[in-house]
């Protein structure tokens, strides 16, 4: 290696939300040399925002995510991982119980219920007409996680706070240069700001806006997830999160007063017995979807050191360790990416 690439470093991660601390932890552990950057900002990023729920059968047909098993094998070794290394408490497995409402929703049900590869998450036993209960589900404690890998990579001293701005990175194709800093590559895990990155801006983002409350109560909450298109998340004995709205092609992350009493009529609904309900949190943050609902991974087609890793949607939790750990083996391996993932699919959409 010559002295230029000794003084240079392997990427610069912009963006630590889920996507960009959890891939810059995983390049790290192969040795990589890295720096993650991360805009300060007044609103915390979407990841601290999020509830953090696994749940791999989502929406009113009741779809079992793809790959669920491999994802959620993957995630919970993950945050094992990170519990056991630093001695911190982010996975909480819960059951979900889930209301089937309409004739509709029985009979997707219905359809599913039979379905081998539905069985090891939902337990027949505890289930019936009106409801279902799921196994397999649970939450991430994003804030613990995220305050985890940050105060690890700060003792690496690979933490920084600053914006990204296009100016002035020159790049050729081994090598960028931004304010100062020789690096082989660029990884941008920006979330929903991605939509205005000047190299990734031709993706079909989707961002959702969503807002959610953490409440306290005077009862003792039972201890799974309620879910009847809204979720009711129970984070102590006597105080849970409840949400989350959801607003395509919205983009700010503004709590607002007419979603918050939006929220507090679905609870008391939901939850009639339930008194002395008290908001202490109410917060809004902004998923970075994709047009085609998966998330998106690789190199730019035309500037080989630019990367992405993106459009998480409202399954970061589950969907993130799986997709980092393929990003780091193409990282390092060239290990092709899956094709659903890989940004190659939208090539078709950039014009130069
Ligand atoms: C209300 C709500 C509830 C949710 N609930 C769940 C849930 O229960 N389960 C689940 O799995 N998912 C949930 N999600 C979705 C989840 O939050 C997101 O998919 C995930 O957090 C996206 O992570 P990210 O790292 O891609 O982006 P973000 O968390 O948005 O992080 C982006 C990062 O990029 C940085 N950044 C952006 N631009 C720049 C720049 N120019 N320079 C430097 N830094 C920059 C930001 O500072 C930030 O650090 C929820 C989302 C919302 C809003």
């Amino acid at each position: 290696m010559n002295q230029h690439a000794h003084s240079s470093i392997d990427v610069i991660i912009v963006g630590a939300g889920l996507a960009g601390s959890i891939l810059a932890y995983r390049l790290l552990q192969h040795g990589a040399r890295v720096r993650v950057i991360h805009a300060p900002s007044v609103m915390p990023p979407a990841s601290r925002v999020a509830a953090g729920i696994i749940n791999p059968i989502t929406g009113q047909r009741f779809v079992l995510q793809a790959q669920a098993d491999l994802l959620l094998q993957e995630a919970v070794a993950f945050y094992h991982h990170i519990e056991h290394r630093f001695k911190v408490k982010v996975w909480h497995p819960l059951p979900m119980q889930r209301a089937i409402q309409t004739l509709k929703q029985q009979q997707a049900w219905k359809k599913r219920q039979d379905a081998p590869d539905y069985q090891p998450y939902w337990d027949a036993l505890k289930s019936s007409d009106l409801q279902l209960m799921q196994k397999q589900t649970g939450y991430l404690d994003t804030n613990i996680l995220l305050d985890t890998l940050h105060h690890h990579f700060m003792q690496l001293g690979c933490l920084y706070s600053e914006e990204f701005y296009q100016f002035p990175l020159e790049m050729t194709e081994n090598e960028t240069l931004w304010n100062g800093v020789r690096s082989k590559k660029i990884i941008f895990c920006e979330g929903w700001r991605a939509q205005s990155n000047p190299w990734f801006a031709y993706l079909p983002f989707q961002p959702a806006k969503g807002e959610i409350l953490t409440l306290t109560v005077d009862q003792s909450l039972t201890q799974k997830i309620l879910n009847d298109g809204k979720w009711l998340l129970p984070i102590s004995p006597n105080q849970c999160k409840f949400g989350a709205s959801y607003e395509n092609n919205v983009w700010d992350e503004v709590p607002t007063a007419a979603v918050q009493a939006q929220l507090l009529d679905h609870f008391a609904t939901m939850q009639p017995a339930l008194t002395g309900v008290r908001v202490i949190n109410h917060q809004a943050g902004v998923r970075a979807g994709t047009a085609d609902k998966q998330p998106v991974l690789g190199w730019h087609p035309h500037y080989p050191s630019l990367g992405i890793f993106n459009g998480l949607g409202s399954k970061a939790s589950m969907l993130t360790p799986w997709y980092s750990a393929q990003w780091s083996n193409y990282f390092f391996n060239q290990t092709p990416l899956p094709a659903h993932s890989d940004i190659a699919r939208f090539s078709s959409r950039l014009v130069l």
